[in-house]
């Protein structure tokens, strides 16, 4: 079991009535019984199935939906109509429910038995219909949800339950997901910027001003006993050059700084329940900083990297949004295996065949997606408040398919945008010593960047080689936000369109809701 989802639950509701009798419910019930043991024993599903029963009338929608919304350890319902079930009595709970809500719609039997299906067989295997009557409703309603068909033990069908099952958990992680600001957006940014009370209502991310001489009370409580043993730590898990360990040594104490940064950050995350912060290279503290030794030395690049390989958002130049999303990354993907970071477009190699964007930042990309083991060095970094020698992790990305992601604030309404990527390997950089990937975009270098542009995306972004445009798809399905999808079918006139479309629809779409 993973453990950052062990006390979640997905609950499963069977939909019927009581026209065929009670012994046809009995049956109903053993056979969904089973039907969730199956889906828990498959070790396919992240997120425990809990069966709650069937549903036989509006009265009984209702409850099992009021109390699925109000039960903290559920992040969604799965419903099955295993009879007919006659859908307006599924109108008053649907209402009820906010949480991510998935229509399975599978039979319990494979296989027609053609030699002795008789009329009791089939009053009691409907799915077939009863599934279609649920899905009007669902329709009519204009209700969110995830519609997944097939059979329930095969692992294609388990495979799409899973991937809402992450994204249900990451939602309801995001439903509590402070963020602390440390220090402003960069001034004049445009698209880190945005709606925080819009974003508090419909993501869940609250987000939070907090003072740098708030942080400095954290600072204050390191103690030098601690900064010594993460120091060592990094020497132990990070190769590094001899001379680090010098202790008279000014890369030394650059490190030796880092580790106080960290964990001054860690506290005050800890300390006020936050799962992701941003900072801002223009605001780390004193600017005497050399004399008063309150405040950060450097840009805090090495914590970054770390914390967000721990699970916490980081976005950079107070970019509160990608921070959020990060974490929400991170936390769709908890136990697969080939990690998430925070990124920048940073330079483009643009070789007309296979024209690629080289993907940094100055220091803050999580040694999650690293091929090899991270170097820990020091070099100067000639930007931001601090132009100084600075600690960093030093690696490049995996190669191989992934996604990146990001949210825009379009005005009036949030839009996802994402990108299906081809990470490549990279050349040597021996004068840039910062950690970085290349990637093609998805369909390819050219009409994957106009896209990208044309939907307004951001130059950061959050990425996984572990996600799949699925995995977005029921995340803005789920949030009710717009998503731009970008791969191997996207043409420019085709997205030109959605944009256009999806215009019409954020207007005029919703009223009918
Ligand atoms: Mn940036």
């Amino acid at each position: 079991m993973i453990k950052e989802y062990q006390n979640l639950e997905v609950w499963f509701v069977t939909g019927a009535q009581l026209l065929y009798g009670g012994d046809a419910v009995v049956q109903v019930d053993g056979h969904s019984s089973e039907m969730v043991a199956g889906m828990n024993a498959s070790g396919l599903l992240p997120v425990k199935v809990v069966y709650k029963g069937t549903a036989n009338s509006s009265s009984e929608v209702l409850d099992v939906m009021s109390r699925a919304e109000n039960d903290s350890r559920c992040v969604g319902v799965i419903t099955w109509m295993h009879t007919f079930s006659p859908a307006k009595m599924w109108i008053h709970g649907l209402q009820a429910l906010h949480k991510p809500l998935l229509h399975l719609h599978t039979q319990y039997n494979k296989s027609i038995p053609w030699d002795t299906m008789d009329m009791d067989f089939m009053n009691l295997n409907q799915s077939a219909h009863g599934d279609r009557e649920y899905a009007h409703i669902l329709a009519r309603m204009r209700k969110n949800h995830k519609t997944v068909v097939g059979y329930w033990k095969d692992p294609e069908t388990l495979g799409h339950i899973a991937v809402w099952e992450r994204v249900a958990a990451a939602w309801a992680d995001s439903k509590d997901m402070r963020i602390l600001r440390f220090g402003d957006q960069m001034n004049n940014v445009a698209v880190t910027d945005g709606d925080k009370v819009e974003a508090e209502m419909r993501l869940g991310y609250h987000v939070d001003y907090v003072p740098f001489s708030e942080l400095m009370t954290y600072f204050d409580k390191v103690s030098d006993a601690d900064v010594d043993a993460l120091s060592d730590e990094y020497f132990k898990e990070y190769s590094h050059s001899a001379e680090l360990e010098d202790k008279g040594s000014e890369p030394y104490r650059k490190i030796w700084n880092s580790a106080k940064a960290e964990l001054t950050l860690r506290a005050i995350l800890k300390d006020k329940n936050a799962k992701g912060f941003t900072t801002n290279f223009d605001d780390l503290g004193d600017v005497n900083v050399e004399e008063t030794c309150r405040g950060f030395d450097q840009i805090p690049g090495l914590a970054s990297q770390r914390l967000m390989a721990e699970g916490y958002g980081f976005g950079a130049e107070g970019d509160w949004k990608s921070a959020a999303l990060y974490r929400t990354v991170w936390f769709m993907t908890r136990g697969l295996p080939e990690g998430c970071s925070f990124l920048e477009d940073y330079t483009l190699d643009l070789d007309g065949q296979n024209s690629a964007i080289l993907q940094a930042h100055m220091l803050e990309i999580c040694p999650l997606i690293a091929a090899d083991e991270p170097k820990l060095e020091v070099h100067h970094l000639g930007i931001g408040v601090r132009k100084t020698k600075t600690a960093r992790l030093v690696f490049t990305s995996k190669t191989g398919y992934g996604v990146t992601a990001t949210i825009v604030d379009m005005g009036g309404r949030f839009r996802l945008v994402v990108n299906e990527v081809d990470c490549i390997k990279p050349k040597p950089l021996p004068k840039l010593p910062v950690a970085s990937a290349l990637w093609v975009p998805r369909p390819n270098f050219e009409i994957g960047a106009a896209a990208w542009m044309m939907a307004g995306g951001t130059h950061h972004s959050c990425f996984s080689y572990d996600l799949t445009p699925e995995y977005w798809e029921d995340y803005s399905e789920i949030a009710d936000i717009e998503m731009i999808r970008i791969g191997a079918d996207t043409t420019l006139e085709g997205i030109r369109r959605d944009l256009r479309i999806n215009e019409i629809y954020y207007l005029l779409g919703k009223a009918l809701k």
